[in-house]
């Protein structure tokens, strides 16, 4: 057979993929440097460093015949070149492009290396939307493509435009990559035929050399498809590997569930569950009982109530001698669950004490050594649950709170501590159950949909900032009956505001596609302990002018993330007795926080939120039995955003809320955890491959049911890569 003799070379080509980004030609090690700043280590890191889009100059347009608010591609020559400053911390450049029929200037924001690559006379190709302003037809942030020199591209009329920096060039990316697909020329391909065939895919090597370097669009296409089906096809594997590793060798424990704790628990519970939570109740309880270890999610909104759910499945580990572990992102989470599931557990029996980072040093060895003597039913915590000395001596459930907080190796940690006990995660996150499967592979979920409390009861209006005096009337009515307010302060990170900046200007540079318009500055989710200086400044002056202006009948008080622990509890605690009635906060507030008497909330800025984030923060108010009010302050001015924040007025469905966020947003944002699975996929979009995604997990699970470890030989190839891309343990070492 022909094939036989180049299985060297063929393995010689593949594990020639993973050696340093230095062996393809022309990078030199000032030029590996700048590609690992790009995040570019391997020559299969160029591989993957997928073009963004393509130029395909086969449909050209002219500057006449350009029509506005259209994307195209348009040739002509650079008639002048000019690098302004308008900020300081702002730098642009502006580049007449004609061509016979007229001229189109193109605004480059943040990209000044272009008035160094560019010059009057250079024949180029332009490609963005056209927009039009200031009397010229333009295009902000375009791909800019070099006709002639050595800068040329030497292919066909698709020009495919990879992600570039400052030192290599988007036309020297093109020679890097190139280049490194010269060394992976006769690559193994690692799917197994029978999906080739089933999906009609191209093999491994023709798909790298066409998705960088493709005749025509529908040829990049098929790459694509290829490429990305392989992606998820990885990722599920490693992760249905990573849950058999779990469970391998050990024996889950099969739960009581109608033991005294739990009837006593069912007693002391100060209301009745609603018909969702005591499915879910069922459905959870019903699955703790088998002999197999539970991955189940449960997924809910905002104040539906998924605390006392978690609360029976431990009542159940203690009712079996078992014990439970409950995770929280935040110290003032872990000490809600303290307080107000310490109640119930007390009532029920069942032992329960807090550990987090300011648990005092003797506190801790006395807790630890009741965790691992057995007479600790439960441990509530923090991170600090996760350190190595935290050893449970018969932990059957872990249970995360939020558990889109923490990363996949942080989950792995906890689960570590037993022997494949029943893992409970909670999330308000509205997760597709297509991203679920992305993120964690074979995985139950459960939905609660409705609130115990109707939260009709809630409206949320859109204010601009001229209009923001109604807000403040409608929160000292509020005041004056007693009740309490939340004035939310988003914080402005360096990182934001440089963002910011740049999508005021109306593109995005480098981060996102020029065409994008879509593309919203948030703010990162709540841990802003890391915040700016200036920040705290601004939110302290705010408060200050609250308390001295609008609210000086009241108290006010300040909470964000940069004060220390125990003054954040302090103020919590005021709020919550309500001792002071405004809280000026940051995002700080965003989980777990419960005041029924709190009312109103005025979010300012608040279109730098992203809509989950805002639907999360206003789960703060409406908790109660009285009525609540939200306003949301935006400054802006465009009507993307302002359209953006009405759908809040309307909707409170947080699942469909995310939809329109990730139909507008990268699920990056919305993941909000570089740590998740999820980061593996380059081509993969949660939101919009769906069917992708359902096919790969299907067809995952049907590989490893026949095939655990990937050992046959048509499978090698795939779980070398499983094992290779994910940095996953050989199923069997230990994990
Ligand atoms: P989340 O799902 O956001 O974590 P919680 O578990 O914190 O919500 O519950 C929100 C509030 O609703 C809590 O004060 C809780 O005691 C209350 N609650 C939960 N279930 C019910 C119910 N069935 N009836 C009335 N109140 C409930
Ligand atoms: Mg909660």
């Amino acid at each position: 057979m022909p094939e036989a003799s180049h299985i060297p070379d063929r393995l010689q080509a593949t594990l020639g993929l993973d050696e340093p980004v230095s062996r393809v030609r022309l990078v030199s090690p000032a030029r590996a440097k700048a590609l690992e700043k790009l995040g570019i280590r391997t020559v299969r890191g160029l591989i993957t460093h997928f073009p963004r889009r393509y130029i395909d100059l086969s449909a050209r347009e002219t500057a006449a015949s350009a029509r506005i608010g259209e994307s195209c591609t348009i040739e002509g020559v650079i008639h002048d070149v000019k690098l302004k400053r308008p900020k300081p911390r702002l730098a642009l450049v502006e580049i007449g492009v004609t061509d016979s029929t007229g001229v189109v200037i193109v605004t480059a924001f943040r990209q000044p290396w272009l008035a160094e690559q560019l010059s009057a006379g250079m024949r180029v190709a332009i490609a963005g939307k056209i927009e039009f302003n200031y009397g010229f037809k333009r295009m902000v942030n375009p791909q800019i493509l070099p006709l002639e020199g050595s800068d040329a591209p030497a292919h066909g009329l698709v020009i495919p435009v990879h992600p570039a920096g400052e030192k290599v060039t988007p036309a020297l990316m093109r020679r890097f990559v190139s280049n490194a697909l010269e060394l992976a020329e006769g690559v193994l391909d690692p799917m197994p035929l029978e999906l080739r065939v089933k999906y009609r895919l191209v093999s491994r090597q023709v798909a790298f050399r066409a998705i960088h370097f493709p005749e025509s669009l529908a040829e990049a296409h098929e790459a694509r498809r290829r490429l990305a089906y392989e992606e998820v096809l990885l990722l599920e594997l490693h992760l249905m590997q990573q849950g058999a590793v779990r469970s391998r060798g050990h024996v889950p424990t099969a739960h009581e569930i109608a033991g005294p704790r739990m009837q006593a628990l069912d007693a002391a519970i100060p209301f009745t569950l609603t018909d969702e939570q005591q499915q879910a109740r069922l459905d959870i309880l019903g699955e703790m009982a088998q002999p197999h270890a539970m991955n189940r999610m449960l997924l809910g909104d905002v104040g539906t109530g998924k605390t006392v759910v978690a609360a029976f499945a431990i009542a159940a580990a203690a009712d079996t001698g078992g014990q439970a572990l409950l995770l929280a992102p935040t110290e003032v989470l872990a000490q809600q669950h303290e307080r107000s599931l310490g109640k119930l557990f007390d009532a029920a029996g069942i032992t329960h004490a807090v550990l987090t980072g300011s648990t005092s040093e003797s506190e801790r060895a006395e807790l630890l050594s009741r965790l691992a003597a057995g007479s600790l039913d439960v441990l509530i915590g923090t991170h600090a649950l996760l350190e190595d000395d935290v050893r449970p001596s018969n932990l059957t459930l872990a249970v995360i709170d939020e558990q889109q907080r923490f990363g996949v190796a942080q989950r792995a940690k906890l689960l570590a501590k037993g022997d494949a006990p029943d893992a409970l995660f909670l999330t308000a996150t509205p997760i597709p159950r297509t991203l679920a499967l992305a993120l964690f592979g074979n995985l139950t979920l459960t939905y609660l949909k409705h609130r115990p409390h109707d939260a009709a009861r809630r409206t949320t209006r859109v204010l601009a900032k001229s209009e923001r005096g109604y807000a403040y009337d409608a929160a000292r009515e509020a005041l004056g009956r007693g009740e309490q307010v939340y004035v939310v302060c988003p914080l402005v990170g360096k990182d934001t505001q440089e963002r910011d900046a740049m999508a005021g200007e109306g593109a995005a540079a480098s981060r996102e596609e020029p065409d994008g318009g879509a593309y919203h500055p948030t703010v990162a989710i709540e841990d802003d302990a890391d915040l700016e200086h200036d920040d705290v400044a601004a939110a302290t002056r705010e408060a200050e002018m609250l308390q001295g202006s609008t609210f000086f009948d009241w108290r006010v008080e300040l909470l964000h993330g940069g004060l220390p622990f125990s003054e954040k509890q302090q103020v919590m605690q005021r709020f919550h007795d309500n001792e002071t009635q405004v809280l000026v906060a940051t995002t700080v507030i965003e989980v777990g926080v419960d005041v029924p008497n709190a009312t109103v909330m005025i979010v300012e800025d608040a279109d730098r939120f992203g809509l989950s984030q805002l639907h999360q923060l206003r789960g703060r108010v409406g908790r109660g039995e009285k009525p609540a009010r939200v306003f949301l302050v935006s400054a802006s001015k465009q009507d993307v955003a302002l359209e953006r924040l009405r759908a809040m007025e309307t909707c409170d469905d947080g699942f469909e809320l995310a939809r329109i966020d990730l139909s507008l947003r990268r699920e990056g944002d919305i993941l909000g955890n570089r740590q998740s699975g999820a980061s593996v996929l380059k081509l993969v979009n949660v939101v919009r491959d769906g069917g992708l995604i359902e096919a790969a997990h299907a067809d995952a699970r049907e590989l490893l049911e026949n095939d655990p470890d990937l050992d046959a030989p048509d499978h090698a190839a795939l779980g070398r890569e499983v094992r290779l891309l994910l940095g996953a343990t050989r199923a069997g070492e230990g994990g």
